[in-house]
């Protein structure tokens, strides 16, 4: 049996954000990214691909080993829409973190940029659910 990735794609983990998180593939798409940033925040460990895809000049002062750390108890994302205008991208999404207390949801929507071929995390707006 194989497990479904935590993106909620419901492709196996293997198949879908594992190859982008272990550096064996980029992704093609702001979406794509969104989802295998979201997966490396859940399962964390993947500080390292964090950063990677962060836009470096928004990334400053961040470090691999924080980024490592899971800090939310991430339950579910859903992706909302997103959109490509050139080598800018965005996508809004909810993600909802599922504490003691209960579920909250995050609402954001990030912008990303390509950068010689490959998507970049610039930064994200949250906004109210
Ligand atoms: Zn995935």
């Amino acid at each position: 049996m194989r497990k479904s990735c935590r993106c909620g794609s419901r492709e196996s983990f293997s198949d879908c954000c594992k190859p982008l998180l272990d550096g064996r593939r980029s992704s093609v798409t702001p979406e794509q990214l969104v989802r295998s940033r979201y997966t490396a925040y859940a399962l964390g460990g993947y500080g390292d691909y964090l950063l990677q895809t962060w836009f470096p000049a928004t990334a400053k002062g961040l470090i691999a080993a924080d980024l490592s750390v899971v800090t939310r108890n991430w339950t579910a994302l859903k992706i909302f829409a997103s959109g490509v205008d050139g080598n800018t991208g965005w996508v809004d999404f909810r993600a909802t973190d599922q504490s003691a207390s209960g579920p909250s949801i995050l609402h954001e929507k990030s912008v990303f940029t390509c950068a010689t071929g490959i998507w970049l995390y610039i930064g994200g707006e949250v906004l109210s659910s």
